[in-house]
């Protein structure tokens, strides 16, 4: 368990640059070698040169390629096995309007049928602007969240979904018995995460990726594919 933690620890900083590869790989290799479980694998010889062997390393162990591309990492309240207390903690993250629309091809308007709940679609304000001819333009997203028992836990889903379509992402899970416990009923933990949902959204209706963080932070080393495309007009 308590290697668990300290894996999770060292992953997470690692994917939010508190932790260079060369750092991660000494701290595991030591700490193996003192007797700490769960990180043996992260380890690689200290005294190895420093041209990528270390993050070449790691790149294998944990197909960080894929991590990389994908996860946008935020930093959140919340209470817990990895906070002392309440404070700041580092989690991933899915960008849903990636996730979502590069499942999908199509033309939006060959979906545009008589299903009943499509008379509030048809007389949304956003609808009636855009006009017949313009059904293409119109990208109808739930926003839904649920949380799940499990043993004596309970996880708690964010899930974007694409109403046309039916296409949908799940963008975020974490443990209800992490979020914060300030007082607000989670709230402080939960901003954080629409907070970012919103930020990639927002950025997506105006048919661009998103120009900066949610956060006003500068871009983090797993940021790089987003840094490089920053402002720039979707597909
Ligand atoms: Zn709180």
């Amino acid at each position: 368990m308590a290697g668990e933690v300290f894996r999770d620890w060292l992953i997470s900083e690692l994917g939010s640059g508190g932790l260079d590869a060369k750092k991660v790989c000494t701290i595991s290799f030591m700490a193996a070698a003192s007797g700490a479980c769960g990180v043996s694998d992260l380890g690689y010889n200290p005294d190895a040169p420093s041209d990528g062997h270390f993050y070449s390393h790691l790149k294998l162990v944990l197909r960080l390629e894929a991590i990389n591309s994908k996860f946008y990492w935020i930093r959140s309240p919340m209470t817990g096995k990895h906070a002392q207390g309440r404070e700041k903690v580092w989690v991933p993250i899915l960008n849903p309007v990636e996730e979502i629309e590069n499942q999908f091809s199509g033309k939006l308007s060959d979906f545009w049928g008589e299903d009943d709940w499509l008379e509030s679609l048809e007389e949304h304000p956003v609808t009636e602007m855009a006009g017949e001819g313009n059904r293409d333009e119109i990208l109808p997203y739930s926003f839904y969240v649920d949380a799940t028992p499990f043993s004596a836990e309970s996880f708690y889903g964010i899930f974007i979904t694409n109403l046309l379509t039916g296409i949908s992402a799940l963008c975020a899970i974490l443990l209800k018995s992490e979020f914060c416990q300030c007082g607000c009923r989670g709230q402080c933990t939960l901003f954080e995460f629409h907070s970012a949902l919103g930020n990639f959204l927002g950025a997506w209706a105006h048919k661009k990726h998103i120009d900066k963080r949610h956060d006003n932070l500068d871009w983090l080393q797993s940021d790089s594919e987003r840094r490089d495309r920053a402002g720039f007009p979707t597909k």
